[in-house]
């Protein structure tokens, strides 16, 4: 139903990005990106491939299989992200939700979302409202979370539980096949995500004159017709996502498994990060004294960007790394990614540790172990 159809995204004038981008998101002084429709709901630009990577080690150390708890998470963060837009509709929304033709349009705004924050091309292919809907998936992000995605917004418009099925019919392309279901597990239930309150202040960021989006942003391609965001400093695909699904599933199984867990994380994303660091510094590692110090810089200043919090202070000394992040999005994978730059920068085995000094504050040290 799709046709001609373009994909493209109109840009703005000024820096280039598109104008939906900055309609739908703020880049806040504070370390966050937030919804301009829900102020208090984070949204973190990651790596596309991060989370993949995150939960398959995750799951080798466990030795058992976390994506169903993942799926969990991400379905709710979904109903989360609409469900904000269904709440500025008021009780209109109720009256909407029962015409045919405000469901394709929600349908294809959900497309157009998937779009726009690099998670995949998704296109419509059947949708029949209140029963099924049928798209084409391409370039993915996570299939299992990109379903999860499509099944929590359906969940939404039509008020009731969603299952999904997927095939693989080519190069990263997909049909998924969303129907409504008699019930969901009662897992879900116990995930309900828990937006905090974010900490104040920050630094003031260089910014568009016309649509105020950073003006570093403009180091994203958007290749809107292949659903993909490339960060071209680093030459590597990122993804817009709920900022509180990591949190959720760490807390489901530390919930099972007790807090011992975090330890688990904080060393799969340590050696994630020592593994792909020269994609994710953009440059070569073999640095020392004062270069140590403007490497971390350099990743520092993208957390911004990625609304993944607010570097506050950074110290190098002679034998130590000291950061201090506001607004941390995880406290430890923050942890994990700090000792694991460490690592290959300096080339030694580190040993990170943190306290929580305020709500939404992170202190870390990094040292050789
Ligand atoms: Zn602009």
């Amino acid at each position: 139903m799709d046709g001609d159809k373009t994909h493209k995204l109109k840009r703005c004038r000024e820096c280039g990005s598109p104008r939906k981008v900055s309609q739908l998101l703020n880049w806040n002084d504070n370390g966050t990106i937030t919804q301009s429709l829900n102020r208090n709901f984070r949204v973190v630009i990651l790596h596309s491939d991060f989370l993949d990577g995150l939960f398959e080690s995750v799951e080798k150390r466990l030795g058992v299989s976390i994506g169903h708890i993942a799926f969990e998470a991400q379905r709710n963060a979904s109903k989360t992200v609409f469900g904000a837009v269904k709440q500025k509709l008021g009780p209109l929304a109720d009256i909407l939700t029962r015409s045919t033709k405000f469901k394709r349009a929600a349908v294809e705004q959900f497309n157009d979302t998937a779009r726009i924050t690099g998670q995949c091309l998704s296109e419509t292919i059947e949708y029949i409202p209140g029963e099924r809907g049928v798209a084409r998936i391409r370039n993915p992000f996570n299939l299992d979370l990109m379903a999860a995605n499509v099944v929590g917004a359906f969940e939404l418009l039509e008020s009731k539980p969603f299952e999904h099925e997927v095939e693989k019919v080519g190069d990263d392309t997909y049909i998924l096949k969303v129907a409504s279901a008699s019930e969901k597990p009662e897992i879900s239930e116990r995930m309900e995500l828990r937006p905090s309150k974010l900490f104040p202040g920050g630094k003031p960021q260089e910014r568009c004159p016309r649509c105020h989006v950073p003006t570093d942003l403009s180091c994203f391609s958007w290749f809107e017709e292949q659903g993909i965001i490339v960060d071209e400093r680093r030459g590597i695909r990122v993804v817009f996502l709920d900022g509180y699904v990591p949190s959720a599933v760490f807390r489901e199984i530390a919930t099972e498994l007790g807090e011992d867990f975090y330890d688990l994380v904080v060393e799969a994303e340590r050696d994630w990060t020592t593994r792909n660091a020269g994609k994710i510094l953009g440059a070569g590692s073999e640095l020392s004294g004062d270069r140590v110090k403007k490497a971390f810089e350099r990743y520092l200043e993208m957390l911004r960007l990625y609304g993944q919090g607010n570097p506050a202070f950074l110290e190098v000394d002679a034998d130590a790394l000291s950061v201090i992040i506001e607004n941390p999005y995880e406290v430890h994978l923050l942890a994990g990614m700090f000792s694991g730059l460490y690592e290959a920068i300096v080339g030694e085995r580190a040993r990170v540790t943190w306290d929580l000094p305020r709500e939404q504050v992170a202190r870390y040290r990094v040292k050789p172990a």
